[in-house]
């Protein structure tokens, strides 16, 4: 029996990771699950999982939510605060952590989880994106096995040896493959108008409104290009993107000698999720087998930069000052934030991230601790804030 906390429970992952633990009731119990404010979200869930811990971001929701299961006569015990996400993420009786809180908030639950040795199922891309050479570190350090859940990084997974020793001498290269997200073959001319309803309708995948946004700018891409380099050592130069519009390649391993390993499925993130959480067995996951008579064609294209301007701040960013790419997530989730709440265009994203990446210093020694990077992080929203600010209609 594997005891797990799943962080970010309430969200698109973390239903879908219950979803999964649901179909093996023998196999996984749920010890703490975690919201930030949805407080009736997270009783529901605690009405159905009975976990020992259940946390919300302040003592508010948290408060409410004690007295709505002490009335139902549930025993869970209610936390709050940033401090809890880590406690319940590095307890001892936790065996595995599904890491699916959205944004540079998970980093510390994930540092904690990491440095106590768990299994950590990492759906959080941010969070590597700010920690980079200090997370990997402290998986190593602490003895974690590191899986991950991102769809595209799961497939590199699935395709490369157990072994991590054994990976670089046969990888050559990686590809990514991109959706292309809603505007597409939209005239870039018009991207300015789009509204966050139309941003957030993806074709293919059913996701938080922060990720959809993300793959609508191809941000996400970029997010999940220095979320490779650092799962699979890999140099930027070895990173790849393409397009591949029908999201049945989940993304492809070139081999030294030129072959080409690639993972196919529908997409459903319970596929990725299933296979984190039964590493290195394989169980049921619930979705759909494909139907290769039914398929659409599978088809391929190159990235237009001119539409897609963000993703190549993935290489730009990695090849920078270390602690780079923390300013880049920290604008970038400033930006979405603010597109989101209707304060800036969507073509205006990118231009909050150009500016900020401009405009914040990074220390030297910036990427070398937790506190440092933080502190970069926060400097990097103050600045994007003043931007978005400044073009707020
Ligand atoms: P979501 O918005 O649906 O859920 C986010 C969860 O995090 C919620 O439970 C929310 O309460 C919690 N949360 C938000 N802000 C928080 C904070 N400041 N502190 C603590 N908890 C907080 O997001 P999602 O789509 O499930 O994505 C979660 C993560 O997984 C993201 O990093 C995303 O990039 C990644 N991911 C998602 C998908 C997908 O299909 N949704 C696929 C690949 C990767
Ligand atoms: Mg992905």
């Amino acid at each position: 029996m594997q005891h797990v906390c799943v962080l970010g429970s309430t969200g698109s992952v973390g239903a879908n990771t219950l979803d999964v633990i649901g179909r093996h009731p023998g196999q996984y119990s749920v010890f703490a699950l975690t919201a930030h404010s949805r407080a009736d979200a997270l009783l529901e869930q605690c009405l159905q999982w009975r976990p020992r811990y259940a946390v919300l971001g302040d003592e508010a929701c948290a408060r409410q939510l004690r007295t709505r299961l002490r009335e139902e006569g549930v025993s869970t015990e209610v936390l709050s605060g940033a401090r809890a996400l880590e406690e319940v993420a590095s307890h001892p009786e936790v065996d595995a952590v599904m890491a699916a809180i959205v944004g540079a908030a998970g980093l510390a639950p994930c540092m904690a989880a990491a440095r106590a040795g768990k299994r950590l199922l990492l759906a959080n891309k941010e969070a590597l994106v700010v920690g980079g050479a200090l997370f990997m570190e402290a998986v190593a350090a602490g003895g974690a096995r590191l899986l991950p859940i991102d769809s595209e990084h799961s497939a590199i997974f699935q395709c490369l040896p157990e072994d991590p020793a054994s990976w670089g001498e046969r990888i050559d290269r990686i590809v990514l493959t991109a959706s292309g997200g809603p505007f597409r073959e939209r005239d870039p001319a018009t991207l300015r108008d789009v509204t966050p309803a139309q941003a957030c309708a993806h074709p293919n995948w059913v996701m938080g409104r922060k990720i959809s946004v993300d793959s609508a700018t191809m941000m996400n891409k970029a997010l999940e290009v220095i979320e490779a380099r650092w799962l699979f050592a890999l140099s930027p130069e070895q990173i790849e993107v393409v397009i591949h519009p029908q999201s049945i390649i989940h993304s492809m391993v070139v081999c030294k000698d030129t072959s080409v390993l690639a993972q196919l499925g529908t997409p459903d993130m319970r596929v990725p999720i299933a296979y984190g959480l039964a590493y290195p067995h394989r169980i049921t996951s619930g979705s759909q087998s494909l139907d290769f008579m039914k398929l659409a064609a599978l088809t391929f294209e190159a990235v237009d930069p001119q539409r897609f301007p963000g993703l190549q701040l993935a290489w730009q960013t990695l090849r920078s000052a270390p602690g780079s790419t923390a300013v880049l997530n920290a604008a970038n989730e400033e930006a979405v934030s603010a597109f989101l709440d209707g304060r800036i265009r969507f073509d205006q994203i990118h231009a909050v991230n150009l500016a900020t990446l401009e405009a914040t210093s990074v220390p030297d020694g910036a990427a070398g601790s937790l506190d440092t990077l933080l502190a970069l992080d926060a400097e990097a929203r103050r600045i994007a804030r003043e931007r978005v600010q400044r073009w707020a209609a």
